[in-house]
């Protein structure tokens, strides 16, 4: 299998607050990788360096076989690597359409767009049902659907969806992850982080433990939930 991602030995600060210690991980091609982590443990410090967007002490980013440390995160985003935030930044006064348009913003996706929102479509029907309504007039699971969508109108060779599960009611929560999973299906390369461990790990091939700064334990999604230390730490076992 190829790796279409390695990070090595991570040292990420704020000022002199150390958030990433000799964080390690890798992903490969079409597998779902989960990092899980209670709140404060490092896991968005660690998408956002791997998507330029924080600047690492010391540490090394592989992505497709090629060292990024110093690339942008423009270029970051147009090699292939999609950052969909928590918060989402969505543009509240466009149309559900334009928002997706505007993630079709590299030369590939452009060419694909049409192709990419039929996916997108298919996938996320409501999305289509409401293409004209202004994205901010969307309740939150639509919202956070619509950002997952925008990122796969960029052609993503990696999808980093860091918390998606943020603010949404826990029928909402079982419906991302069945289209999460979904997604996956199609053999797309996804690091997920998450506090909805169970859920997490459930879709995951691997998984990550990030403590503290620290990766702790790693392996097999399934291996990882019957692990007594996670389901005594994190499952509430
Ligand atoms: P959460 O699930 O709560 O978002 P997380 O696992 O994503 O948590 P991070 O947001 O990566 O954790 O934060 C890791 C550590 O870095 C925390 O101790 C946090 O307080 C600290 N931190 C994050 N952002 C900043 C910042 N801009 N300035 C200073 N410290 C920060």
């Amino acid at each position: 299998m190829n790796k279409t991602l390695v990070v090595e030995k991570l040292n990420v600060f704020y000022g002199d607050i150390q958030a990433l210690w000799d964080v390690s991980i890798d992903v490969e091609e079409g597998e779902v990788v989960a990092i899980i982590g209670a709140n404060g443990a490092g896991k968005t410090t660690l998408l956002k360096t791997i998507a330029g967007l924080l600047k690492p002490k010391s540490g090394k980013i592989v992505f497709d076989g090629m060292e990024i440390g110093k690339h942008a995160a423009y270029k970051r985003a147009e090699m292939g690597i999609c950052y969909v935030p928590a918060e989402r930044e969505l543009f509240p006064q466009m149309t559900v359409l334009e928002n997706l348009e505007l993630g079709a913003f590299t030369k590939k996706a452009r060419e694909k767009k049409d192709e990419n929102l039929e996916m997108v479509f298919n996938l996320f029907p409501r999305l289509k049902e409401r293409k004209s309504q202004l994205a901010g007039t969307m309740s939150g699971g639509e919202q956070q659907m619509l950002a997952i969508a925008r990122g796969l109108m960029t052609c993503p060779k990696i999808l980093m969806l860091d918390e998606p599960s943020t603010g949404l009611a826990p029928k909402l929560v079982v419906e991302l992850f069945d289209i999460i999973k979904r997604i996956t299906e199609q053999n797309l390369t996804v690091l997920l982080v998450e506090q909805h461990m169970h859920q997490a790990l459930s879709i995951a091939d691997r998984g990550y433990v990030l403590e503290t700064g620290h990766i702790t334990l790693s392996g097999p999604g399934n291996e990882l939930l019957s692990n007594p230390l996670v389901k005594q730490a994190y499952l509430g076992a």
